[in-house]
């Protein structure tokens, strides 16, 4: 079968949920077999979300091949298992660079280039895969970011115009926006994707299937008046209410008929409907699951998409734990040695978030600190196990001015040091150490254990310091172990001290590699550790 591609676009307002429709009809395509892949285009500037700050983009994903992403992606390996890789993160920014790039190169050989042929053909070789060595794919997914209409948005859209009419069946477009209830008329107003509509009309494109977000179930009357002015099949209005959970969307979206709907466009006939038997046990199981767990955020990011991938990894540990994880955040800016059992003493477990920079890392070593010292399991990602290892320099080995170069580059004792192959690096973006490394586990350690005693795992970075090896044998003589060493460049990538009930910091980012089918192993050992240690009362 010849590739297919579903665009997928959005009008009205942001923040429908393209991301979790998107990661939604790839999983149910999936489920009916195909071999699927799922794309996210950003029309923004940035080469890449590496360099946004959090509060402007929340977390920064990063995929196997190191590429810094945004956090769609994490929806789609979450939901469909694939692995996505930088072919699947595209900017304008990007797209601009490569045909600058090859303008100064001469490849154009005197021609005036223009947003419209050559930044369209750019986007519709990436849309198309044109670099990636993909095995056949049955269906391409792509998500473009922004809004309808966004003029930075254009070429995007006059991209997939022409691809529309140069794939003929074998694309499918789907819009998706915003039915508002107004409170005051009592009424649910469909005005605002008619012209949504109207507006991708005017740019060519007719969408062939429109997913309405709405708060209030909108009835058949609502959804008929739609298709007739829009242009669209009754079965092609499917609406995306609210649902207490994102794992609910695939069955709302199959039970609507929404894949049957793709592969009725596209020609290809729809066949049974999967049970999708793994994924309905763990919707049963997480609805089971009502039994709370607080688990502490330490972090300086109190926004819920700047921990994104945390957050999804704890509650799929949870789930399959039989546990609701409620995550309390907590701000690391706020917690000092007078406050901090007051903020801590009521969690299960503790997790010390990743990050960059000064502002708020000592509330992460005093909540290191307590996590150690009442022996309360804490889990230390990234920036977070750099600040156990500060923790234990200070309070066990004695070094009170223990700390990372990153944050005092004078310090006598840089327990945690900017790696040799980063100093030389003067440029932002894209430079850190990213993406997957291989690590080896130290037979008998508590995270060996963690992973079913597997030797070598593979695990995502995003960082520029590490552990200072001068001081290794230090710290395991005092008992923090070194029980993950990435085994051709000897950097350390795992701590523990194997007298806690579970005190571990990993130098990668085990949170971008949990899925809803998969939950990461860590995350498995973790809930289970902060489970025993709960009040039995
Ligand atoms: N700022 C730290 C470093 O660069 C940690 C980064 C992170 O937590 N992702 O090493």
């Amino acid at each position: 079968m010849d590739t297919k591609y579903i665009f997928v676009t959005g009008g009205v307002v942001s923040s429908l949920g393209k991301g979790i429709i998107s990661a939604s009809i790839g999983k149910l395509l999936q489920a009916r077999g195909y071999k699927i892949t799922i794309q996210k285009f950003d029309p923004y500037i940035n080469i890449d979300p590496g360099t946004l700050n959090p509060y402007e983009h929340g977390e920064c994903y990063v995929t196997a091949d190191g590429m810094e992403t945004d956090l769609d992606l994490g929806h789609y390996e979450r939901f469909t298992g694939i692995r996505t890789s930088r072919h699947n993160s595209v900017t304008t920014g990007r797209i601009y660079k490569t045909v600058i790039d090859r303008e100064r190169r001469g490849d154009y050989l005197g021609k005036t280039i223009q947003v419209v042929p050559h930044i369209t053909d750019e986007i519709k070789r990436c849309m198309l895969r044109e670099d990636e060595k993909d095995e056949q794919l049955d269906f391409v997914i792509t998500e473009v970011g922004g809004t309808i209409g966004d003029i930075e948005s254009a070429p995007f859209m006059e991209a997939i115009r022409q691809l529309r009419w140069q794939l003929g069946r074998n694309a499918v477009c789907v819009h998706l926006t915003y039915v508002p209830y107004l409170k005051a008329a009592d009424e649910l107003k469909t005005k605002p994707t008619q012209h949504s509509v109207k507006e991708l009309q005017g740019m060519g494109i007719q969408p062939d299937i429109l997913v309405l977000r709405t708060e209030r179930h909108l009835d058949d009357a609502m959804r008929l008046k739609v298709a007739s002015f829009c242009n669209v099949d009754l079965e092609c209005v499917v609406q995306s209410e609210d649902l207490p959970s994102i794992y609910e969307v695939p069955v709302s979206m199959q039970r609507q008929g929404l894949d049957a709907a793709i592969l009725r466009k596209i020609g290809i006939p729809v066949g049974e409907t999967p049970a999708m038997k793994p994924w309905h046990d763990f919707l049963e199981r997480r609805n089971r699951a009502i039994k709370e767990i607080k688990i502490a955020l330490v972090g300086k990011y109190d926004l819920q998409d700047a921990y994104k991938s945390i957050l999804e990894s704890l509650a799929h540990a949870g789930t399959y734990n039989d546990r609701k994880v409620k995550a309390m955040f907590v701000n690391s800016e706020g917690i000092t040695e007078e406050n901090v059992a007051e903020q801590l003493q009521d969690m299960a477990g503790i997790v010390i978030c990743p990050g960059f920079g000064q502002r708020g890392i000592e509330g992460k070593i005093i909540a290191a600190e307590y996590g150690r010292t009442h022996d309360v399991p804490t889990f230390g990602i990234c920036l977070g196990m750099q600040m156990m290892v500060i923790e234990f320099a200070r309070n066990v080995l004695g070094y009170k001015d223990a700390n990372s170069s990153e944050m005092d580059a004078e310090t006598p004792h840089n327990v945690i040091d900017m790696m040799e192959e980063q100093k030389s690096i003067t440029q932002m973006g894209g430079t850190m150490r990213l993406g997957a490394y291989e690590c080896e586990l130290v037979q008998g350690s508590r995270v060996s254990e963690a992973y079913g005693n597997e030797t070598r795992i593979h695990e995502r970075h995003r960082h520029r310091y590490e552990f200072n090896n001068r001081y290794q044998e230090e710290f395991e003589a005092n008992g923090m172990k070194c029980v993950g060493i990435n085994p051709t460049s000897n950097l350390v990538e795992i701590v523990e001290i194997p007298d806690k009930r579970w005190y571990i910091g990993t130098q990668f980012h085990p949170e971008y590699s949990s899925t809803v089918l998969h939950p990461h192993p860590l995350f498995m050992s973790f809930i289970k550790a902060c489970i025993n240690g709960e009040p039995t009362a």
